[in-house]
């Protein structure tokens, strides 16, 4: 019978032998080739140029602009930072910065041990009039300069505190009261124990020992400081 796991003699796509490949693969659009050699001299061989492959993938008017001259953002895969990067000798495991082959493609190759730096401060400009060479040292200058984020961690002044914070843009998205991992009372217990509080002739200590928390956790929810958003 036959499923999906039935191997299939078929030819290689690129050395014309046969060999035997299981049904689902070839369903899947795979199973072409009769191994990695062959795959990837294929592609080798199919590919075209980098420039072609290159500025196709290049958006012109992404709208931001420096020094009078708009970026030209690569629309391809970036990486985690927003580099863009794209794969070049047509093998696996060879990608190149984008902005790096920008570069190239326009001027001439990198020299050894410079960096391609961003005047414009954006990871997926390409355009080669907003890119300079430099030495490590240069981009980590420039990175001062621009303020742009050391080890991962924004400059003080760039930071989202006070109202620009998510905890006030987006207070749904912090988890308050009884919604917090760590509470150890819910919502009701703590109007509960603020009514008994100031109906009077009940002491700090006792509320903290019947409600199973500490002294300080109940002078902090009577006197506002935690609890906030159930006064
Ligand atoms: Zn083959
Ligand atoms: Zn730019």
């Amino acid at each position: 019978m036959l499923t999906k796991n039935t191997t299939i003699p078929v030819h290689c796509a690129q050395c014309r032998r046969e060999f035997y490949t299981p049904l689902y693969r070839l369903l899947n659009g795979r199973g072409r080739f009769c191994g990695r050699t062959c795959y990837w001299a294929h592609k080798r061989t199919v590919r075209r140029p980098l420039a072609d492959r290159f500025w196709e993938k290049v958006d012109k008017h992404p709208g931001r602009w420096w020094n009078g001259a708009e970026c030209w953002y690569w629309t391809g895969i970036p990486n985690p930072k927003g580099y863009g990067r794209i794969s070049v000798h047509g093998r696996a495991g060879h990608d190149a910065f984008a902005h790096r082959v920008a570069w190239e493609l326009t001027y001439r190759l990198v020299p050894g041990g410079l960096w391609v730096l961003h005047h414009c401060d954006t990871p997926a400009c390409v355009r080669p009039e907003h890119l300079f060479l430099g030495t490590a040292a240069d981009n980590t200058a420039d990175m001062m300069a621009k303020g742009r984020h050391v080890n991962g961690v924004a400059p003080l002044e760039r930071r989202a505190r006070g109202e620009r914070h998510g905890s006030r843009t987006k207070p749904e998205s912090t988890p308050r009261g009884e919604k917090h991992t760590a509470a150890k009372l819910t919502d009701a217990q703590v109007c509960e124990l603020r009514r008994r509080w100031s109906a009077g002739g009940i002491q700090q200590k006792a509320l903290a020992a019947e409600y199973s928390v500490s002294r300080g956790v109940v002078s902090e929810i009577l006197s506002g400081k935690s609890w906030k958003h159930l006064l």
